[in-house]
């Protein structure tokens, strides 16, 4: 459990990314509109503006020169219900965002938006929440690998998000969305008091609180982003002291979630696990 101190921190910083989040989904959906590049398939669509043409094509190449980015990225161009769409915009240039969730009548997921930025192929979000995109920096800086595996290593963050979400409830989803932004209200009003019976009976209701519900889902991301890596760098010499600062970094930062990050790291198959156990 994180302590109470430093969830008030990181609740107050989680609201004001939430806000700009927001405000990236919103931008995205009338991007998509305006961007002209042919679909690909029925249920994978690839918005891309021309200007970004060159530089989406190379990060699609390293994403699919894995085993894994493949089966993913053939899952969703045969998927029989799911709309995906991928984009290149917004303001978080270095970044991405998942969104525009759909769901059918059964409850089903059948649209998404995949948001990339124009420079996805660099910049390193924080090792807190993104232990596995954070640790490829050292090893860019010393020319290990390129922009393009960082690129890609976003890509199948944002995969992980997709993944995630057709397995939650369209009801919980929506839940979510609604009652975070009236826990953050009492939170900011009450004197960040966390332990607020109003917010514990939110958070009961929405499967956690909004860091929980926010790391659970970044978490995600970054095990799928793994889950690539682990495919991209299996052959190189470098590959145990990656997926050993990774280690260190969900040690440090997500010890609830060590479990899913160990997984994949002795996944079947696997010649070596880099000191996971
Ligand atoms: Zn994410």
């Amino acid at each position: 459990m994180i302590n109470p101190g430093r969830q008030a921190q990181l609740l107050f910083s989680l609201i004001c990314v939430l806000a700009i989040t927001t405000v990236v989904a919103a931008k995205g959906a009338a991007d998509s509109r305006t961007a002209a590049s042919a679909p690909a398939s029925n249920s994978l669509r690839e918005l891309i503006p021309p200007k970004y043409q060159k530089r989406y094509e190379e990060w699609k190449t390293e994403f699919l020169a894995t085993d894994i980015g493949k089966a993913q990225w053939e899952m969703y161009a045969s998927h029989p219900r799911l709309v995906l769409t991928i984009t290149i915009g917004g303001k978080n240039a270095e970044g991405a965002g998942t969104g525009g969730y759909k769901w059918n009548d059964k409850g089903e997921l059948v649209a998404a938006t995949i948001m990339l930025g124009e420079r996805l192929d660099s910049g390193y979000p924080s090792a807190v929440y993104y232990p596995v995109m954070n640790a490829l920096e050292p090893f860019e800086s010393r020319q290990l690998i390129g922009g393009s595996v960082l690129a890609a290593t976003k890509i199948a963050h944002e995969f992980g998000h997709v993944m995630k979400i057709s397995s939650t409830s369209q009801e919980l989803y929506n839940l979510q969305v609604k009652l975070v932004p009236t826990y953050n209200k009492i939170f900011l009003s009450n004197g960040y008091n966390v332990n607020d019976p109003r917010l514990g009976e939110i958070a009961t209701k929405i499967g956690g609180n909004p860091v929980e519900i926010w790391e659970d889902r970044e978490y995600w991301g970054e095990a799928n982003a793994m889950l690539y890596l682990k495919d991209r760098v299996e052959k190189e010499k470098f590959h145990c002291r990656l997926f050993g600062k990774i280690k260190r970094a969900v040690e440090e930062y997500a010890k609830d979630y060590e479990q899913r990050f160990a997984e994949i790291a002795k996944e079947q198959g696997a010649m070596y696990t880099c000191g996971w156990k």
